[in-house]
């Protein structure tokens, strides 16, 4: 019990003796009768928060006690499954029981057995001699020591050559499972790559004696390059990636280190060198200048603080920079109906980009002094490190990095990073919020 319980109980107490010594009065609207209620529900409201308090204390010990104490946490947590609890104290397995810390072993235990094969009588054991000695050589998957992408493998190729034997493919799949993970940075097509490369590296390395490598070796022996042979598809993607011809490396593999660099460092060049190729001919990627690199994020994506506020700014500041922020003149442009290209806020200019971010009167008075404080800031900062190339206000608030063109400017973007980007960013957040609000 605590001391708020303690003063309801006397209040609803005195209550009680103040309406009996009065007579016990029965109208509803009697001030004794109304005193007499609110001091019971508050005696009630007292005791639903005491308990409602122990339970967060009991949660909270059992989180505690899970790091620190193992005896403990058990103890707690039966008390906290209530008399159900009691139902499951106890595991037998294999004439062994088991309790309390203890139960888990027991669970290891049962699911353990349950993989292991079982010596029963009743079983059919000419069947088991089938799994177990005349399994299909090429069969893959559900075998020790084989990864589901070999099984795969397995029936992706055999459909090949059945294509190249113009044969049909005929398969029964009793389980599917997805060949591809979680994809990222790279263009899922690069990645996919990776994976096959990575699958014939292991297919190199696992020896003359193992059924891959002699699938392998006969395919890029005697299969010319209009065969549909996954293996041929390799040596087609050695070519596109300017690695040396598969057969090479089937017969002096490189070892998995290695091997895993070099078509790191190949796929990573080429996809490198094509997307920022391609992002030249893309208008609204203009402002990202080139800076597109694998596994890396594009520095306008991040903030030297994990401030939650300058968080918030990244999203809209990200689709200025992508052209990806809807505008007027966007608008006027991918629409059918007549839009006009005229800015909303002030009515006298075109909104373009420049305009929005530089040039509206409607936003000037909120902006002036930030934009004072960008000019001021990378005026020193390009005097700093010798740049002598001509300022475009434009590109430095779309993306500041533009003019880190070279590695040696890594100390320039690092004082970007504090000095620079956030002003930039905080310019685009106020004008777009500011425009948002007016529409
Ligand atoms: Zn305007």
């Amino acid at each position: 019990m605590n001391e708020n319980i303690d003063h309801a109980i006397k209040a609803k107490k005195q209550a009680h003796a103040l309406w009996k010594f009065q007579g016990r009065p029965a109208d509803p609207c009697n001030e004794l009768v109304i005193n007499k209620k609110q001091t019971t529900y508050e005696l009630r409201k007292q005791c639903r928060n005491e308990i409602a308090q122990r339970r967060i204390n009991d949660r909270e010990e059992i989180i505690q006690a899970r790091v620190m104490d193992n005896k403990l946490f058990h103890k707690l947590i039966s008390r906290q499954r209530g008399k159900l609890g009691k139902l499951i104290d106890e595991l037998h397995v294999d004439q062994s029981s088991y309790s309390e810390t203890n139960i888990l072993e027991g669970w290891r235990i049962h699911f353990s057995n349950l993989a292991k094969k079982s010596n029963t009588s009743k079983f059919d054991i000419q069947y088991l001699d089938t799994v177990d000695n005349k399994q299909n050589p090429l069969q893959r998957g559900f075998t020790e020591n084989s990864a589901p992408l070999i099984a795969t493998l397995m029936i992706d190729e055999f459909e090949r050559e059945n294509k190249d034997l113009k044969k049909t493919t005929i398969l029964g799949m009793l389980d599917a499972k997805s060949a591809f993970d979680v994809v990222r940075q790279l263009p899922a097509e690069a990645e996919i790559h990776k994976r096959a490369f990575t699958l014939f590296g292991n297919i190199c390395r696992s020896g003359k004696n193992s059924m891959e490598w002699r699938i392998a070796e006969r395919q890029l022996s005697i299969k010319n390059m209009k065969s549909n042979s996954w293996f041929i598809e390799i040596k087609k993607l050695c070519l596109k990636y300017d690695i040396d011809d598969p057969y090479s490396f089937l017969i002096t593999p490189l070892s998995k280190f290695l091997w895993k660099k070099l078509i790191s460092t190949k796929i990573n060049s080429y996809w490198e060198k094509r997307i920022n190729d391609e992002s030249k001919l893309y208008q609204t990627l203009s402002y990202l200048e080139m800076s597109y690199k694998i596994g890396q994020c594009h520095p306008i994506a991040r903030t030297v603080d994990a401030n939650i506020r300058d968080i918030a700014k990244i999203p809209v500041r990200l689709k200025i920079a992508t052209g990806t922020y809807i505008l007027q003149t966007n608008r006027a442009a991918f629409n059918q109906n007549k839009i006009d290209v005229v800015c909303m806020l002030c009515n006298c200019s075109e909104e373009t980009l420049a305009h929005f971010l530089l040039g509206c009167t409607r936003l000037e008075y909120i902006r002036r002094d930030i934009l004072e404080k960008i000019t001021n800031t990378c005026s020193l900062l390009f005097a700093k490190y010798n740049l002598s190339v001509e300022i475009d206000l434009l590109t430095v608030v779309v993306n500041p990095y533009a003019y880190c063109i070279t590695s040696a400017h890594l100390e320039l973007t690092i004082d970007i990073n504090i000095h620079l980007e956030p002003l930039c960013r905080h310019l685009i957040y106020t004008d777009c919020t500011i425009s948002d609000m007016n529409y």
